[in-house]
C-alpha cells in the first residue's frame, strides 16, 4: 500500500482540509496524488456534516506543478495502476497520443473539472510557488486566499506547450493578461494576482490558515442547499458563457503542442528547455 500524499483534516465543525503532504517533492503533482485528492474530495462531498471543504499544502511551496520527474510512459503506467475511473476514459498505456490523450484527460481535464464542479464550496490556500499544473488545484476552488509571498506562473509555453492543461487563463486574469502571463512565462505576485481578481484575499504567511479557516466558518454557517445553488448559478454563468467548451478546446490544442513535440524531441514537451528536475532523455541528435 503506497503512503498517501494527502491528509484529511476536520479542523473545526462543518470544515474539511484537504492537505498537499509531499513537501519534500514541493507537493509536485503525480497520478497519485490526484487519486488522493479526488478521493478526499468525495469523502467530504459525501460527509453531511461537511459544508464546507479548504484544499491547502503543507511545506515552504503550494505545489511545484505536474510531476515531470519521469517519463510519459511512466505517467501513463501509473494513471492505469492507480485510476478508480475519475473519467469514461481508459487505455492509459496506449502508446502515441491515445494513451497520452487519455491519461491527460483523465488525470487534469476530467478530474478538475469534476473538483470544480462539487456541491459544496472550495477554499485554496496558496503559500510560496503555485506553478502550472498547480494553478489548477488553485482555480478549481471557489475562493483563492493567498499569502504575500505567493507567486503563480504558468511556463509552459518555454517547454513548447500553450499553456497548462486547464486554460483558466482568459477567465481568470482577463484576455489580454492571460497572454501576457503565458507569452512571457513570468512569475506574479498574489498582489498582482489579486488586482487581477484572481485571488480573493492576501494574508500574511502566518495568518493563511487562520484566514481560511474563519472564512470557512463563517460559509459553513449558511443553509447548505443555498450555499450549493449559489455554487452552481456562478459555475452555469460561466459555462454559458462558453468556459467548459473553452477549457475543452485549448486542451485540444494543448494536445497538438505534445503531438509536436514528440515528433521533434521524443517527449511531449520541449527537452531543451525543461527545468532540470525533468529526467527525461534527450533525443539523440
Ligand atoms: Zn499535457
Amino acid at each position: 500500500m503506497t503512503e498517501s500524499t494527502i491528509r484529511y483534516e476536520t479542523p473545526a465543525p462543518g470544515v474539511a482540509r484537504i492537505v498537499l503532504a509531499r513537501a519534500d517533492k514541493h507537493n509536485a503533482i503525480n497520478p497519485q496524488m490526484i487519486y488522493d485528492v479526488n478521493e478526499a474530495f468525495n469523502q467530504a462531498v459525501r460527509d453531511e456534516s461537511v459544508k464546507v471543504i479548504i484544499l491547502g499544502a503543507d511545506g515552504r511551496n503550494f505545489s511545484a506543478g505536474h510531476d515531470i520527474a519521469g517519463t510519459v510512459e511512466g505517467y501513463q503506467a501509473d494513471t492505469q495502476q492507480n485510476s478508480p475511473g475519475v473519467s469514461s476514459w481508459s487505455d492509459f498505456t496506449e502508446e502515441y497520443t491515445h494513451g497520452w490523450y487519455a491519461a491527460e484527460k483523465e488525470t487534469y481535464l476530467e478530474s478538475a473539472r469534476r473538483w470544480r464542479n462539487l456541491s459544496k464550496p472550495t477554499i485554496c490556500t496558496v503559500q510560496g510557488k503555485c506553478i502550472a499544473g498547480a494553478l489548477i488545484f488553485a482555480w478549481v476552488c471557489d475562493i483563492i486566499v493567498a499569502s504575500k509571498e505567493a507567486v503563480f506562473s504558468d511556463p509552459v509555453v518555454t517547454f513548447g506547450v500553450s499553456g497548462v492543461e486547464w486554460l483558466g487563463h482568459p477567465w481568470e486574469l482577463g484576455a489580454r493578461k492571460a497572454k501576457e502571463f503565458l507569452f512571457t512565462s513570468d512569475s506574479w505576485s498574489a498582489e498582482e494576482a489579486h488586482r487581477l481578481g484572481m485571488v480573493n484575499h492576501v494574508v500574511e504567511r502566518d495568518e493563511l490558515d487562520d484566514f481560511a479557516l474563519a472564512m470557512a466558518i463563517k460559509i459553513a454557517a449558511k443553509p447548505a442547499f443555498a450555499l450549493k445553488l449559489a455554487k452552481e448559478a456562478v459555475n452555469k454563468t460561466l459555462d454559458i458563457q462558453g468556459q467548459a467548451n473553452a477549457i475543452d478546446q485549448a486542451f485540444s490544442l494543448h494536445h497538438l503542442c505534445h503531438n509536436q513535440n514528440f515528433r521533434k524531441f521524443g517527449y511531449g514537451m520541449d527537452t531543451n528547455n525543461l527545468p532540470k528536475v525533468a529526467n527525461v532523455p534527450k533525443k539523440e541528435a
